[in-house]
């Protein structure tokens, strides 16, 4: 059994799907370990690591020659992984809707393509969940990003010279990576405010110290939503939504906004006209822009200025914490093989509730029902 680790190619890509750690444990299992050289370079991890811990560094054609399974964190084209075994697994983020081609690449090509993001939320795939794990130090970062474009500080000050007043912080889209936008913006001593669709929430919101803002009339979506995730909210829904954000935003100093929906673009939470009324040298963060934005105006990739109002829309936000993210997607990918690790053939062997799940091509055919149906 040879799994590969290879060398990220998309372009501002700093992540890499194996570290030292991982390495070890695969070495461990039974596993040969192929890493391509430089791979971890853009995340702080060099050859020579990954040599001590058991891997073989080679070029991108010699690690990937004879792999039963090859990891990655943005899936590759597949012509660059030719010489792998017949079959073998990719196991990757593949952004299944966005680039379905791809997805029609690899079945030509005839790997096993499996799209980590399509992991099932429940409880025993926890640990091998890269939304997650990416997901949650997007949030710390976009306050981050937030503080270091804002002219302000966010705590409140004291000082012999006079007081100055805490940053206010509006938080939309309460996931993973709301809840950790909510906590970070809390540590640093902002007044913090946050609203969701799922009812469930807005204990969560208190229960991390910040203030709930909620659409009280009409409904939204009971408790979790299915499997955790939204839907499109209905026209009343969004209007309601509109005039109760309208008056909250004008009041906030900093808005970071966070909202998906799986397969669909993000929704649209934030107008123009909403971000006319807030204050000059107010900061939006907007973590939904590649997914179509949250915000009108915001551009993927570049901090623009509407109305003396900054929008923030970087580009794989995971990315700008390279080292962390990587240990976390490295950790994700190794727990979900280990979880399936077959002792006597020395392969993992996937259950049908997760295989069906993540599986997007096999035997030549796109074979996931969420892309055929
Ligand atoms: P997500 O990234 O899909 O979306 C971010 C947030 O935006 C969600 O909370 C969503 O409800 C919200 N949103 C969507 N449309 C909105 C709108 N119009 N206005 C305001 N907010 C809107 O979500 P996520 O971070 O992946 O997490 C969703 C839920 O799934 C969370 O409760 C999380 O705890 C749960 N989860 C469970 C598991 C597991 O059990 N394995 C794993 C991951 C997440």
């Amino acid at each position: 059994m040879k799994i590969a680790i290879i060398k990220e190619l998309a372009e501002g890509e700093r992540r890499v799907a194996g570290t030292p750690e991982t390495v070890k444990k695969f070495k461990a299992l039974g596993a040969d370990v192929a890493v391509e050289s430089g791979a971890g370079l853009t995340a702080s991890v060099a050859d020579a690591d990954y040599a001590a811990a058991g891997a073989v560094l080679g070029d991108r054609a010699a690690t990937v020659a004879g792999a039963d399974i090859i990891l990655g964190v943005q899936a590759a084209d597949p012509a660059s992984l030719s010489g792998a075994k017949p079959g073998a697994w990719v196991a990757a983020g593949f952004n299944p809707f966005g680039e379905r081609a791809r997805v029609d690449a690899y079945a030509a090509a005839g790997f096993e393509a499996l799209a980590m993001e399509f992991m099932p939320r429940i409880t025993r795939a926890q640990s091998m969940d890269i939304l997650s794990s990416q997901s949650n130090l997007s949030g710390y970062k976009a306050v981050l990003d937030a503080a270091a474009e804002y002219g302000k500080a966010f705590p409140m000050m004291m000082t012999a010279a006079g007081t100055v007043s805490a940053a206010k912080v509006f938080i939309m889209g309460v996931g993973v990576a709301g809840l950790q936008a909510i906590a970070t913006a809390r540590r640093l001593g902002a007044q913090v405010s946050a609203t969701d669709v799922r009812s469930a929430t807005r204990e969560q919101i208190e229960s991390l110290g910040a203030k709930p803002i909620f659409v009280e009339s009409v409904k939204g979506i009971e408790g979790e939503g299915s499997g955790g995730y939204a839907t499109e909210m209905s026209e009343e829904y969004q209007k309601a939504q509109a005039e109760l954000v309208s008056g909250h935003i004008a009041k906030q100093d900093i808005v970071i906004t966070t909202a998906l929906i799986p397969g669909r673009a993000a929704p649209r939470l934030i107008s123009d006209g909403q971000i006319a009324s807030m204050k000059p040298g107010s900061v939006i963060v907007d973590l939904a822009v590649e997914q179509g934005g949250n915000v009108e105006g915001a551009v993927a990739g570049e901090v623009v200025e509407r109305h003396g109002v900054k929008i923030v829309g970087h580009r794989n936000v995971p990315s700008r914490l390279a080292a962390d993210t990587s240990a976390l997607f490295s950790r994700n990918l190794y727990n979900f093989l280990s979880a399936f690790w077959d002792k006597e053939k020395n392969a993992p062997v996937l259950d049908e509730e997760i295989g069906n799940a993540i599986r997007l091509t096999q035997g030549g055919k796109v074979v996931n029902e969420r892309l055929l149906g």
